[in-house]
């Protein structure tokens, strides 16, 4: 069953945005110093603030210690443009955003002079001062002739505030820019720039140029987390080129020993092949003749028979067997014996003359011959030139009731073109015939041709 791929499988990847470690860097300084910032503007505004409220209530109270006296002295004397001008003046001082200066004289209904800055509405958060005035008429004596309250102008105190504050933030500001700044110059030159160095020398490393070793430009050669990268690079580089080296060796040494096997492997192939063949020759061959054995005989008859009727051809069989052989194993020796039999096999076998013509040992003192395409009287010249040859031969046998040599008895049969006949029923026939020529004095071809033939 087919699998659907997972979605967006196939498609190209997506370009990697690349994001510098300096940038991240600053961006996370940046935003440190934000919060720090806004913690330090606040630790600073409170203490601006208590500074500024320590401030104006300095100033109040040297308002109070300077006019404390004056306005006294002037009340004593119930002057009463001095006290207003005296009012007026203290109300002149920046910290104070309102004056109120109250006259107490006994058996007189209390006066109040006050005065106060434009635009003022109350102490709110400023400090406020009251100072109890008294006078000494004479050494001892003490009167108390009034009070003097001092507002200080809560306006004037978020001025400076605010102007202080505005200082700090600018401060900061520029503190944190050229802080992250400065991080961000120095990771460049001390990491970001050999990074980017080490990281494109790796893209170029190939299994060619592993000796060509890492180097950074760097003034001092300080043992730093940059230098150990660079030694464990190169260090890799190196352990990776020893292992490829050991690696094409042994696998030029495994194509040696496989090519050695190769050749060994086709050596005794061929050795097999060469040995097998022999013994197929042998396991086909008579071994005291020379000639193809009756096993032969049998494969190629049946070859022969069936490409005679096949190609409506006529097949000749002659069975040629020695006369009186026994006769001469017994007065001669069976050494002798095996000698005749390889001497009439040599003259059977130089009779033929076509390729497909064959001569083999089918018994004791039997030989079977084939002739392919053979008729009738070609087959009878051959088989009388057989007997002829064996005759020719002059193997003394004066035993024998034939002749005064070796002489064969042959026995022909002939396959007609076109015959539906059984080899078996071929060579009976040639057996009969052959028994036929025994019969009629040995020494002689009995078979269709034959002058003696005659069917029995
Ligand atoms: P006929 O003319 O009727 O064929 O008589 P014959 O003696 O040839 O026939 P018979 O079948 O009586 O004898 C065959 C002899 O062939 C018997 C055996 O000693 C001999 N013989 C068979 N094979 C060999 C062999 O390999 N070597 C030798 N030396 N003799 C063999
Ligand atoms: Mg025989
Ligand atoms: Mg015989």
């Amino acid at each position: 069953m087919a699998v659907a791929p997972p979605p967006g499988a196939g498609l190209p990847a997506a370009p990697v945005r690349q994001r510098s470690l300096g940038w991240r860097l600053v961006w996370a300084t940046l935003v440190f110093c934000v919060l720090f910032i806004l913690a330090s503007v606040m630790a600073l505004t409170w203490s601006a603030w208590n500074a500024g409220l320590a401030r104006m209530d300095a100033d109040l109270a040297q308002i109070e210690q300077v006019y404390g006296d004056i306005l006294s002295k002037a009340i004593w004397e119930l002057d009463r443009e001095a006290l207003k001008t005296y009012v007026r003046s203290a109300e002149g001082v920046a910290s104070v955003g309102k004056i109120v200066l109250t006259v107490r004289l006994a058996n007189q209904p209390p006066e109040i002079f006050e005065s106060a800055h434009v635009g003022w509405s109350g102490p709110g958060w400023a400090p406020m001062r009251r100072l109890r005035l008294a006078y000494a008429p004479f050494p001892g004596g003490r009167e108390e002739i009034g009070e003097l309250v001092l507002y200080g102008d809560e306006q004037v105190l978020w001025r400076r505030l605010r102007s202080q504050l505005a200082t700090i933030v600018v401060a900061q500001l520029l503190q944190s820019l050229m802080l992250a700044g400065l991080i961000m110059l120095m990771f460049n030159r001390m990491v970001t720039v050999h990074v980017r160095r080490i990281a494109s020398h790796l893209e170029g490393v190939r299994p060619g140029n592993l000796g060509t070793h890492l180097r950074l430009e760097r003034g001092s050669q300080s043992q730093d987390e940059l230098a150990q990268l660079v030694s464990g690079v190169n260090q890799l580089q190196s352990s990776l080129a020893n292992h490829l080296e050991r690696q094409q060796r042994y696998e030029h040494e495994l194509a040696e020993h496989r090519d050695r096997l190769a050749h060994l492997v086709d050596e005794r192939t061929a050795e097999l092949q060469a040995a097998n063949a022999r013994l197929q020759s042998l396991a086909r061959t008579d071994p005291l003749t020379g000639l193809p054995n009756r096993r032969h005989f049998d494969e190629v008859r049946i070859i022969e028979m069936r490409r005679a009727q096949r190609e409506q051809q006529s097949l000749a069989l002659l069975i040629c067997d020695i006369d009186c052989f026994k006769d001469f194993n017994d007065h001669y020796g069976h050494p002798m014996g095996d000698q005749c039999l390889v001497t009439v096999a040599q003259a059977l076998q130089m009779q033929l003359g076509r390729a497909g013509d064959l001569v083999a040992r089918i018994g004791g003192e039997e030989f079977g011959v084939l002739l392919p395409a053979t008729g009738r009287s070609a087959a009878y010249k051959m088989a009388e030139r057989m007997r002829a040859a064996v005759a020719a031969c002059a193997i003394e046998h004066l035993y024998s009731q034939a002749a005064q040599v070796v002489t064969i008895s042959i026995g022909l049969a002939v396959l007609e073109p076109g015959a539906k006949e059984e080899f078996e029923a071929l060579f009976q026939e040639a057996d009969q015939a052959l028994y036929r020529a025994k019969a009629a004095g040995r020494n002689q071809v009995a078979g269709p041709g034959a002058p003696c033939f005659a069917r029995p």
